[in-house]
């Protein structure tokens, strides 16, 4: 009797073994390594920085809808892509201008050093050639200067350590119609200048125009396409290459959240099973110029968007920095089923309250949205922001909480025995044990013969 039951267990742990099989052979298991071989494609110098309206922008959208396509995830839209109407900044010289000109005969008295004195910021360029006085209602602060002029504002600045790397956002509806970095010395010799009844000529080396850009979606269908799905999102975007020829790389920001995603969804498509619900996963664009990627996928799909859970990451694999969540400020007294669930897998998490990127646009549109994000800013926005900085094991961490977070929320109870390796491994050794043990007790019984 014990025989026969010994018997019947090695045979239902022999088919557990069989079924798993089919299973487990074409699962994809989270990579990291390769994963931080395509941040490094994101983040090299041919991507040159990846800026809404480039040319290397939409052959990183085209790039992803092809990998969506690959992966068998069903299109949102026709071609995986989504276009919209942006106003981008785009290069018209490879040198700003900055002079010191006498008010009336306009001679000019210094020309400063592009670059060396001076450098255009990202943050807008709502006029790009204009000649400044003390008239302009001046107003001079400790490290700043602004002027009004027509109706607008204009903004110089001397940064930290006169270190001109630190690139701002594009923001198209800016109340600054633009911003420029001086060193200390510059910025003395302008005051001392304008207060002597000189004007300034600047003439910066970029220009604005309306194009179309692109966000990216796909999603692995579940059982049941009545339940809100769950969105995963993470822009592509970062900041392009500067007249001075420094790529900003984002690795961290955000090639990495990018990439990241990319694995997620290689690894969840490649289980045999289907999800309860579908598992949306949304490549924004145009962040950088103020979560304007995210504003239009969430307008689009607003009846989609309303009442899912959206997770956006944004720079993942930052060493020695925690995962933290943010949520909208506007949330910071609403209950959201979503972080409690990324509380329960996460100790000590610590969470703060800022629209600082894509989530908030998600929020605006009734989403329970959250950023998950290794906060690590020390590099951020500037030439320095290198895949060097990544590390394989802060990814791994962040995949080990995203796919509980996934498994728990979109798969069956029964689905998640089936990923257990758990459950395959000790199928696989009762295999073996029982096959050990036949061997040795025929050996015996041969021996006794
Ligand atoms: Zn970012």
């Amino acid at each position: 009797m014990i025989k026969k039951l010994y018997r019947l267990f090695f045979f239902l742990s022999a088919l557990v073994f069989i079924l798993l099989s089919f299973i487990y052979i074409p699962f994809h298991d989270f990579d990291s390594l390769e994963l931080k071989e395509n941040i490094s494609y994101l983040a090299s110098d041919k991507i040159g920085g990846r800026i809404c309206g480039s040319e290397e922008n939409d052959l990183v959208a085209e790039e992803i809808a092809k990998k969506l396509s690959e992966l068998g995830l069903s299109p949102l839209s026709p071609n995986y892509k989504e276009g919209f109407q942006i106003t981008v900044p785009y290069k018209t010289n490879d040198k700003g201008v900055l002079k010191i000109r006498d008010f009336s005969s306009k001679d000019e008295i210094k020309t400063f050093s592009y670059g060396v004195d001076f450098k255009e910021d990202l943050l807008n360029f709502k006029e790009n050639s204009i000649s400044l006085s003390k008239e302009d209602d001046l107003k001079v602060f400790e490290n700043a200067l602004t002027f009004k002029k027509n109706g607008n504002l204009f903004f110089f600045y001397v940064p930290k350590e006169n270190n001109f790397d630190f690139r701002s956002s594009f923001i198209n509806d800016s109340k600054i119609s633009f911003s420029v970095a001086l060193n200390k010395n510059t910025f003395t010799e302008i005051v001392s200048s304008l207060n002597s009844g000189n004007e300034i000529f600047v003439e910066l080396p970029y220009s604005t125009k309306v194009t179309e850009a692109f966000n990216v979606a796909g999603k692995i269908e579940g059982k049941d396409s009545s339940l809100k799905p769950l969105i995963l999102t993470a822009h592509f975007d970062h900041l392009g290459t500067d007249c001075l020829n420094n790529v900003y790389c984002g690795a961290l920001d955000n090639a990495s959240g990018s990439c990241f995603l990319l694995e997620v969804a290689k690894v969840f498509s490649s289980l045999k099973v289907k999800p309860e619900r579908d598992i949306i996963f949304v490549f924004l664009n145009a962040e950088e110029f103020g979560l304007i990627g995210s504003e239009e996928f969430a307008k689009k799909h607003s009846s989609l968007v309303s009442g899912s859970q959206v997770i956006n990451i944004d720079m993942i694999g930052a060493p020695n920095t925690e995962l933290s969540a943010v949520r909208s400020e506007k949330d910071k007294s609403t209950a959201s089923e979503n972080l409690e669930d990324i509380k329960n897998l996460k100790e000590n998490l610590e969470i703060s309250y800022e629209d600082s990127s894509d989530h908030a646009s998600f929020s605006k549109y009734g989403a329970d949205s959250l950023t998950l994000t290794h906060n690590d800013t020390s590099k951020i926005h500037t030439p320095d922001d290198k895949l060097e900085f990544i590390s394989t094991k802060a990814l791994d961490k962040g995949f080990n909480l995203l796919s509980k977070k996934v498994s728990n929320y979109c798969y069956s109870p029964f689905s998640r025995i089936l990923f257990n390796s758990r459950v395959y491994i000790l199928s696989f050794l009762i295999c073996l044990v029982y096959i050990f043990y036949k061997s040795v007790s025929s050996i015996k019984h041969k021996k006794k013969n």
